[in-house]
């Protein structure tokens, strides 16, 4: 990593809401590193010349997220990509070398895989429902395909049926999506016997939003996954922890995506000292 003014940051529209400056900036507090994250809130038309000027010698900025709606837009604008990324075909981290190349990174489903680690759930023969198939939950999907410990069955359903079927298809070209399968109704998720259920729609996040699975179904053997992190428990978590069922938000993958994210732009592994300033950083930005 740079250590004079080098310049990190978010790309996406729109971004009023990022808590990745928190946290990222809390880890340059804490490593005593003179650099700063910041949001670039850029439209469409602005790409081309962002990244032009990346490319430029002159240029203080070293790494970048990638947010919506960007993530497979950009893969034009990069000269290399991890073998992973290039699986998925989708980048949420960008490495700028000294020599200004951009290589490209997928951390968004080894960030969700880490947290489920984190709360000791293996996905080995595990049934898997998950509602939404937009970009997170391909992130997600193709980390469960290339686990070497796979689910048993992914059953994926989103409103835009074939969303969910183009999303598999292109996983497919790269990986073993075999025990994956798309289903027409939540009906068809078999939710009643499922062993992990992960909310990958934006459903939860209004007050006033509907609980987006049948409370019925859901029972007390289960994990129940929300990827939304504001508000921390969404009606779906709620009813699930009614159920007795295990429930998780989204912050634990935000904050390991942002921990990977950072770890390949300074190429070194975090010490847990700083991944701590780091959570803490995410907690208390969503109670402020
Ligand atoms: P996205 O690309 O918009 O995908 C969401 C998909 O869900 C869309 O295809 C949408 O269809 C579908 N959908 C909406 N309502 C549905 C319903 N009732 N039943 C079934 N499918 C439905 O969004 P994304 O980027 O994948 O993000 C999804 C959620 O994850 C968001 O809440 C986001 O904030 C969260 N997220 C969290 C993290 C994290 O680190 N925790 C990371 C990424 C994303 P339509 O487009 O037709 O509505």
């Amino acid at each position: 990593m740079e250590n004079e003014k080098s310049v990190y940051g978010l790309i996406g529209y729109p971004l009023s809401h990022s808590l990745s400056p928190l946290m990222h900036n809390a880890a340059f507090a804490g490593l005593d590193v003179d650099a700063c994250y910041k949001l670039f809130p850029l439209e469409k038309e602005e790409l081309d010349a962002f990244f032009e000027d990346l490319k430029k010698e002159d240029s203080t900025i070293f790494g970048l997220n990638v947010t919506v709606p960007y993530k497979e837009r950009v893969l034009q604008y990069v000269d290399s990509l991890s073998p992973y990324a290039q699986k998925i075909k989708a980048i949420n981290t960008i490495v700028i070398t000294k020599d200004r190349k951009l290589v490209g990174f997928n951390t968004d489903g080894p960030g969700f895989l880490a947290h489920l680690a984190e709360l000791d759930f293996s996905m080995e023969n595990k049934r898997v429902a998950i509602v939404g198939a937009g970009g997170a939950a391909r992130a997600i999907i193709s980390s469960l395909c290339l686990l070497p410990e796979r689910p048993q069955t992914i059953r994926i359903f989103d409103i835009d049926r074939d969303r969910a079927r183009r999303l598999l298809s292109d996983l497919d070209e790269n990986m073993d999506v075999g025990v994956a399968e798309v289903v027409k109704s939540i009906d068809d998720m078999n939710i009643e016997i499922a062993d992990l259920l992960i909310n990958a729609t934006p459903i939860g996040m209004k007050k006033d939003d509907p609980c987006l699975i049948d409370p019925e179904l859901i029972h007390g053997n289960m994990m129940v996954y929300d990827l939304i992190y504001n508000p921390a428990q969404t009606f779906l978590l709620q009813v699930a922890k009614e159920k007795g069922a295990q429930t998780a938000n989204g912050l634990g993958m935000l904050f390991y995506q942002g921990v990977l994210a950072f770890q390949h732009w300074a190429d070194i592994q975090l010490d847990q000292g700083i991944k701590d300033k780091m959570r803490e950083s995410l907690e208390k930005g969503l109670t402020s």
